[in-house]
């Protein structure tokens, strides 16, 4: 078990950074997901972690002790590659092993830990095979178990299901997931996807050129994203963004009469940071804009997808700015509307946001005024609770 403390972290190649100054706390137990695009800093992080990396500045603390320039083997923590590489001449049971008896574990003791990952991962079936005899999702799940086996005080894993097909990644993902909740060890994950950021993490750290941009739970990053970089790069589609203008109780929005209601508690802020009347960029998910005929805003259908469970409006929202105002609306499966048709929509009150166009970032909402609330369907419920 552990907890893992980064104090002002940093890295540079040169003079180039590869990660600007961090803090953070990784509490014990935490499933922490670094997310980020490529070349953004996640795992060079990741590698100072466990020491492969060394810091220009800064420390690492584990459990409390400063294990910055420590050797790897010195640090207790598993780092875990891509699952796939088991040695083929070896039985499963053998694989599982080997970590164990690399340490010079022997016999009986050997064959209970084993036993324990091989009850929790159910892979008993498989234990006296070769590799090359197994299924691929078999052989991750036996890689898996191997790099489990250790019990290290922490796991540190890059990209690990990254060279996973789609199936057997949900799959895994999952098993990962359960093994976590089972053995509570700290562990510490990479990922460029969002989707596995969200349905792994208890937190996520969203990074960006260098920069952790936002540490926090699945749902904070998602529906309070702290700037327009994690508005768009949470969600798929990200948040809907278009640029409006500020005018006391409402912001108007591009096209005729098109406009929203302030909610209350974003007034006072939004006159404290834009005066009594400015220009603010305006944010909102798809599933948080409602199709309908009577709503504030107009638009023209632009193009339609459907998604199965259902289908998703481009709609297009006046002609302002160089750029065409898109905005995705999470519609019913059946509503099916030509290109060109006229829709309009309303946004539930209590999810919209407002970034400030200069510095990009979130305009905070005055949390001790309540959040008007409309009758939520049920996957927004836990963002208004
Ligand atoms: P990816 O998902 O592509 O691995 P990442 O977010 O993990 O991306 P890093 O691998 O941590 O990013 O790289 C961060 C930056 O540091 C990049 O610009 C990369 O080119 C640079 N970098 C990483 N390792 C080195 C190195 N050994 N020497 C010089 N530059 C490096």
């Amino acid at each position: 078990m552990a907890t893992i403390e980064l104090k002002q972290v940093e890295k540079r190649f040169g003079t180039a950074y590869a990660v600007k100054p961090v803090d953070l706390t990784i509490t014990d137990g935490e499933f922490v997901v670094l997310l980020g695009p490529s070349g953004c800093g996640k795992t060079t992080t990741l590698r100072m972690i466990s020491g492969l990396e060394t810091v220009t500045t800064g420390q690492i603390l584990l459990n409390g002790r400063n294990v910055t320039w420590l050797h790897p083997s010195e640090r207790d923590i598993a780092f875990v590659f891509q699952f796939y590489a088991l040695y083929p001449h070896m039985s499963a049971r053998d694989n599982i092993a080997f970590p164990l008896r690399a340490q010079g574990m022997k016999g009986p003791e050997v064959d209970k830990r084993v036993a324990e990952v091989v009850e929790l991962l159910r892979v008993g079936h498989l234990l006296n095979q070769r590799p090359g005899r197994l299924s691929g999702g078999d052989q991750q799940r036996i890689a898996l178990a191997r790099a489990l086996v250790r019990r290290p005080a922490a796991f540190l894993m890059d990209e690990p299901l990254g060279a996973l097909d789609a199936e057997f990644r949900e799959s895994m993902r999952a098993e990962i997931k359960r093994v976590h909740i089972f053995e509570q060890a700290t562990t510490v994950y990479v990922t460029h996807d969002q989707i596995e950021a969200m349905a792994m993490g208890d937190r996520i750290v969203v990074m960006s050129a260098a920069e952790v941009q936002q540490v926090g739970s699945p749902s904070q990053v998602y529906y309070d994203p702290a700037n327009l970089f994690v508005a768009r790069f949470i969600g798929s589609p990200g948040m809907n963004l278009i640029k409006g203008r500020f005018v006391g109780e409402s912001v108007r929005l591009p096209g005729a009469n098109n406009q929203l209601p302030v909610p209350p508690a974003y007034r006072q802020p939004l006159r404290e940071a834009l005066g009594a009347e400015g220009d603010v960029i305006v944010g909102f998910r798809p599933e948080s804009a409602l199709a309908s005929a009577s709503g504030s805003v107009a638009g023209e259908v632009y193009a339609s997808d459907m998604h199965g469970a259902y289908r998703l409006l481009h709609v297009h929202v006046g002609d302002e700015g160089a750029e065409p105002n898109i905005v995705h609306v999470r519609s019913d499966r059946l509503l099916s509307l030509p290109l060109g048709s006229a829709v309009r929509f309303d946004v539930l009150p209590e999810m919209i946001r407002f970034f400030d166009p200069g510095s990009q970032k979130a305009i905070p909402r005055d949390a001790s005024i309540p959040e008007p609330v409309m009758a939520p369907p049920g996957e927004m419920m836990e963002a208004v609770q």
